[in-house]
Formats: C-alpha cells, structure tokens, sequence
C-alpha cells in the first residue's frame, strides 16, 4: 500500500504554487493523450481556461492501449498501490464514459492458464488478490468452457467480474471533439498560469530521466463472425506467456501485449507478433479465421517505480501527469481529478502524496526525506528511511516474467 504519511514523500521543499483557489486559471496541458486530455477535459469542467497543445494528438501509447480498466488482473507484487488506486479510478470511469457518449464494457475478465504452470499463476494471482482482500473467484475448466465455448484447452481460470474496458481511441476520440488542441503555443496568447507536462513517455527537459520507454507490441484481429468473439476479455498465461485478448462490439479483437526495455523507436516486430498470435491462437482458437487488421508498437510511459508522477515540480508553474506505465487509461480519470483538486488548492496536502513527482529528483534518483526523530530513536543506524519503493522495486523483479497491459 501507498505510505499514507505525507512527510515521507514530500521533500523538504516548501509547496510554493501560488494560490489560485477561487479564481479562473489559464492551463496550459502539453500532450493530448488520454492523460493530457482527460486532464483538459477535467479543467475545463470546471470553468479553467485550458491550452492542449500536441503536434500528434492521441498517437502514443494511447494509440496503441487496449483499454482494460484491470485493476485486479494487473495486481504486481510490489505494486499494491495500482490495485487502489486502479480500483478508485475504476469507479470514476461510468460517469466519464456518459460524459463522452463512448461505450464501457463491464464484462468482466476470465483469467486462464493454458498448462500445469500456467495454472500456477492463475493461482497465484487469485491468491495475491486474497491477500489484498479482493478475492477472485475460482472457476471450473467445465464453467469456464460453458461461459467462453471458443475458448481452447485451459487448466485453470478465475472470474473478476467487476473489470471492464474502453476503447480508447473512441475515447480520445470523443475527448478531442471537445477540447482544442494546438501544434504550437498560440503567438500572442498570454502565458499561463501553470503548465501540466502529458507527454507520456518522452517528458521534456529537465524531467526526461523521470519516464522511459517500454515498448509494448499489440495487434488488432477482425472476426468475420462477432460471435466468433469472447464475450469478456480473457487474459492469463500460455506455457508461461502472458496473452489478453479483449473483444470490441464492432467485431475487433485486441490481442496482446509484449514488453519490453529498449533504447530505440518503438517498432513493431517478427518475433513479437509470433508470441503473440501462437498464444492467442491458443486460447482461442477461432482467431485462425480472423483478419489482421493492424500490428502496432508504442512506449508505455514508465517511472522509476512504476507508479505515476501526478502533482507539483520544484517549479511553482509546472506540473507533471506522466508515468502511468501500464495504467494510464484506468487511472485517467483519478489522475485528472487530482491534478485538478490539486490546482484548486495548491496549499492543501497532496490527496496521493506517494504519486508526487518531488519523490524522485530530476534526474531520476530516489530522494531521501528527512529521517523522523520517532524513527530515529527506534533505529539509531539508520541514515533513513529506505524508500519502501526499493523493495517493491526488487519484489517485482523476481517477477519479471509477468508482462501486463
Ligand atoms: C500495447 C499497450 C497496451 C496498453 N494497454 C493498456 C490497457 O489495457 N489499460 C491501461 O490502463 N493502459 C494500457 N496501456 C498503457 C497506456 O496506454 C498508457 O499508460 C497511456 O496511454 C499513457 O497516456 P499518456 O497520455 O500519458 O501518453 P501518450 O498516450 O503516449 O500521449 C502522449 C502525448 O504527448 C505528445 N507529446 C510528446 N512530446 C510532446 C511535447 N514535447 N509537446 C507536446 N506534446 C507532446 C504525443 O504526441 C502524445 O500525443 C497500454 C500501453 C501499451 C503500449
């Protein structure tokens, strides 16, 4: 879970945003992916006077997401805090999606493991989320096949019903029909107030050692036949390669994703597109029949520690929402919601203070807060607190089979 006490994520730096609290503001939001736009819309709702600007509105990873809104199924050891703070801004999704008029699929996911192994992680998952008291519910092979007939051999599955998704192209889509987005900064416009950096996975200077790249490959299928199609996602493991596959209402199937560290541009290629049909395939057979409509790579914006940057810089007029990794279509509308509270109230504690961007320093080195004199006394050697995100950090590398959205 996210340390609740702000003292240990808030730097020794005094909160020096100026007050905007009551008035009108001028926001200026670099980068129209669903973050930076859903961040706009947010403003905007509120009577603040919003700038997008983007030269390629909605082409990151946005582009490529396939929108799972998962909190429980991309439940990580070490990161507890996504399943929260997911399953906070799981709930804000409904009125959003009715804002925009686009679709949200509350169908729920059937997590499956093809062999022996497999079934190991589907338990393993469902244990994690026990752990966490949010249990999945174990199901039969015979009720799995019942619910999904076209699924393929499987040894294990779970239901978590209460997940969804969007697409969020439709969804940027819906959003850019009511927010303006400029290639540049008007000339002659006013400076704004504050500046809200969205650019996913390449932040501008001095930030950009905040967010690196993971590629993530993901491929787009059309049945000739939509009852061809799972009726919820399906997700899970085949010979220990994870694999989704999340179905549209107009027919398409996206299938993926791979993951992976890299330095160059972000391409899509053979051997990702061969892991992840022969899974797919797997799972669901009938896919041998599909159309492939689309292959695409994009850069999954990811922090040092996997959670997002959302909040305040050292810079009173600048503001980060960046980071969000595998996440960044479920947690929008938190994100949104408390970069806006925020704004509104700059001298009010961070409503996540383990999300603040003053957690790292710009060149991406965890800071050290000033020790407690309570935890001092309790531990006389210490040179202080060891930022937990370490040990997440290092939980989550023995688990670095496992790949999410
Ligand atoms: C294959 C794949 C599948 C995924 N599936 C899911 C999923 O199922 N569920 C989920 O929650 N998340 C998923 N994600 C993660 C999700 O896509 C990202 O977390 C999210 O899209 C990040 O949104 P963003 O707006 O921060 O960045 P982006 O969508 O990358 O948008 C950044 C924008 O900034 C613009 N920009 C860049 N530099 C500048 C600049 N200097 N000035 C102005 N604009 C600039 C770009 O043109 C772009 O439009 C997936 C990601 C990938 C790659």
């Amino acid at each position: 879970m996210l340390r609740q006490n702000p003292s240990h994520h808030t730097p020794a730096v005094p909160l020096a945003t100026p007050s905007f609290h009551g008035s009108r503001l001028r926001v200026q939001v670099r980068g129209a992916g669903i973050v930076g736009l859903t961040i706009a819309h947010e403003l905007q709702r509120r009577g603040h006077r919003v700038t997008v600007v983007d030269r390629a509105p909605a082409s990151g990873a946005s582009h490529a997401a396939a929108g799972m809104l998962a909190p429980s199924a991309e439940l990580w050891p070490g990161e507890e805090a996504i399943l929260r703070l997911g399953l906070t801004s799981q709930r804000l999704w409904p009125a959003l999606a009715t804002d925009l008029g686009v679709e949200l699929r509350h169908t729920g996911t059937l997590l499956v493991g093809h062999d022996a192994g497999d079934r190991e992680q589907v338990r393993r998952q469902a244990d994690l989320l026990a752990r966490h008291s949010h249990p999945a519910a174990l199901v039969s092979r015979r009720e799995a096949t019942a619910d999904e007939p076209g699924l393929g051999r499987i040894c294990a599955a779970a239901l978590l019903a209460e997940e969804g998704s969007v697409d969020p192209r439709a969804v940027c889509a819906a959003l850019l029909d009511r927010i303006r987005v400029v290639p540049d900064r008007p000339v002659g416009e006013a400076a704004p107030d504050v500046t809200v950096l969205a650019t996913g996975a390449r932040l501008p200077a001095p930030y950009r050692a905040l967010v690196r790249g993971v590629r993530g490959e993901v491929l787009r299928l059309r049945m000739a036949d939509a009852s061809d199609l799972p009726t919820r996602t399906v997700r899970g493991w085949v010979g220990g390669e994870p694999i989704y596959l999340v179905p549209r209402t107009d027919g398409e199937l996206v299938v993926g994703a791979t993951s992976e560290e890299h330095g160059g541009a972000p391409v899509v290629t053979a051997g990702g597109v061969l892991r992840l049909l022969s899974a797919a395939r797997t799972l669901w057979p009938a896919l041998d029949r599909a159309a492939l409509v689309e292959t695409t790579a994009r850069d999954r914006p990811a922090s040092p520690d996997g959670l997002p940057l959302v909040g305040p810089t050292e810079r009173p007029d600048v503001l980060l929402a960046a980071g969000h990794y595998r996440h960044g279509v479920l947690l929008a509308p938190l994100t949104a919601t408390l970069l806006a509270d925020h704004l509104e109230q700059p001298s009010a504690p961070l409503r996540e203070p383990g999300l603040d961007p003053r957690r790292f320093a710009p060149d991406g080195a965890p800071r050290r807060w000033p020790e407690t004199p309570t935890r001092r006394a309790r531990n006389p050697n210490s040179t202080g607190p060891k930022p937990q995100l370490d040990r997440e950090r290092s939980e989550r590398d023995d688990h670095d089979q496992r790949e999410g959205a």
